[in-house]
């Protein structure tokens, strides 16, 4: 049975999108997506924008999944750091990596102008530095990005210069990227969807996909039907694990919260955020917020390493928000809700192919830009042309140790570790 979108700000203020059938009987295409996030979507789209005949599965509705929950920051690159992935892979391999994920928010940009998406599009993506020895990371990494990577659109933000940016309490500076963003996360994922239906894709929702077989020509079967087809594309990213055990193993879905305050006024709203970019920070328990079109606060925060959601999630991310910004002590919430996060083992993307079937997911919190070029690359590999789709699928993602059992407890451990020495 479907389950609609989590009652967030974004299911609140969402775009009309017609309700889809479910599959009922047995059909074909040349290929059969299964999901209805970004990724899914991304590939549905150019894979029917390229000629394909294009079915696409989705267990709930179009969007239900992270893509219509996030934080809406479009964050340019990868989780990992321009000098991070130099010194892992080599100055370049690095490039190529780099140039190929800088690629993600031009795609972006060109979905929504082409499509047009009213999805509150703004500019801007500031990481907060939350102490000096940040900064002085930051620096080093800025250097990296002008010299190594040739990208011009970050700059760093001097302690002194922060408030200009953004007025919460803390920070030490950080890096401001002109190429970053944010938006509305569930009508950027409706649009696409839109998109998708207009090129000519077989949308199906309330379908959810139990079983993909067949080898050359696999087949994936869903409750009531099945679909044929040449290629599957398996887009579920946290619930991975529900289509393909296998795949399950590479990402830990982990549970984050958000929650929308009351309209501010545009004075109160941009006293707190002159710049109007999308903030996060260099924790690695972050948190990470914006304004609204409305202009409401969107934060995102905290650290729940239980499974169970919290009985009041407003309350859980309460005061994450008022110790950045005292001033909203007290502040009417609106909307608070949750999502599950695709996360690998070292953070970076799982990409690959078994045979036909072609999956991505695990973008480890940073997959609003990346999907849509992740669904484009796939895409692309099925023409025939794979250089991009095979860099990132060479990246060494290992799957968790330990099965689902010991897998969540081990996660557990580590996290906790990371979040002891963000206190340090
Ligand atoms: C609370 C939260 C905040 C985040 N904030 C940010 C952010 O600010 N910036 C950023 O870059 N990233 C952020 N992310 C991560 C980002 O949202 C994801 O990386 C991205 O949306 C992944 O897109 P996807 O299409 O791969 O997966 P999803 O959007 O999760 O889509 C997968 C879809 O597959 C469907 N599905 C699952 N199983 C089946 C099945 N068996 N059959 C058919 N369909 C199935 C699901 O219903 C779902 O709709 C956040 C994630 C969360 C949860």
């Amino acid at each position: 049975m479907a389950e609609p979108h989590a009652p967030s700000y974004y299911a609140a203020t969402a775009n009309p999108f017609p309700a889809q059938p479910p599959l009922a009987g047995s059909t074909a295409a040349d290929i059969c997506v299964v999901g209805g996030g970004y990724t899914g979507l991304s590939a549905a789209l150019s894979a029917a924008e390229a000629g394909y005949a294009v079915t696409l599965v989705e267990a709930h509705r179009i969007g239900w999944g992270a893509s219509g929950r996030n934080g809406g920051q479009m964050i340019p690159g990868m989780r990992w750091s321009a000098p991070d992935l130099v010194e892992r892979f080599g100055r370049e391999t690095a490039q190529r990596l780099f140039s190929i994920a800088a690629t993600a928010r031009a795609r972006v940009n060109d979905r929504i102008t082409r499509h047009g998406i009213a999805c509150d599009l703004r500019h801007g993506h500031f990481t907060a530095a939350c102490k000096p020895a940040d900064f002085e990371a930051m620096q080093r990494e800025l250097e990296c990005l002008d010299y190594v990577m040739g990208y011009d659109a970050a700059q760093i933000v001097r302690p002194d210069q922060t408030a200009g940016i953004v007025a919460a309490e803390g920070y030490h500076g950080g890096i401001y990227d002109s190429a970053g963003g944010h938006l509305h996360p569930l009508n950027y994922a409706l649009g696409l969807g839109e998109a998708a239906r207009a090129a000519g894709v077989r949308l199906y929702e309330d379908t959810p996909a139990i079983r993909i077989t067949g080898g050359d020509r696999p087949s994936v079967a869903t409750p009531r039907g099945s679909v044929s087809a040449r290629y599957v594309v398996l887009a579920c990213d946290a619930f991975m694990g529900e289509v393909d055990a296998d795949l399950g193993r590479y990402t830990m879905p982990v549970a984050n919260y958000n929650i929308a305050t009351v309209p501010l006024g545009e004075d109160r709203a941009r006293a707190l955020i002159p710049s109007n970019a999308a903030i996060s920070e260099s924790r690695f328990v972050l948190n990470y917020y914006r304004l609204s079109a409305d202009n409401r606060l969107i934060f995102g925060g905290g650290e729940k390493y239980t499974p169970r959601p919290p009985r009041d999630v407003a309350g859980f991310v309460r005061p994450y928000m008022e110790s950045a910004f005292p001033e909203l002590q007290g502040i009417g919430i609106d909307h608070a809700w949750g999502g599950l996060v695709g996360v690998t083992m070292n953070r970076l993307p799982h990409f690959g192919r078994k045979g036909n079937v072609f999956y991505a997911h695990g973008y480890s919190g940073q997959g609003v830009l990346l999907s849509t070029l992740a669904g484009e690359l796939i895409t692309e590999a099925m023409r025939g042309t794979s250089e991009r789709f095979d860099l990132f699928a060479s990246l060494p993602v290992k799957p968790f140790p330990g099965g689902p059992l010991l897998r969540h407890p081990l996660y557990v451990a580590g996290m906790l570790w990371y979040a002891l020495r963000d206190r340090l």
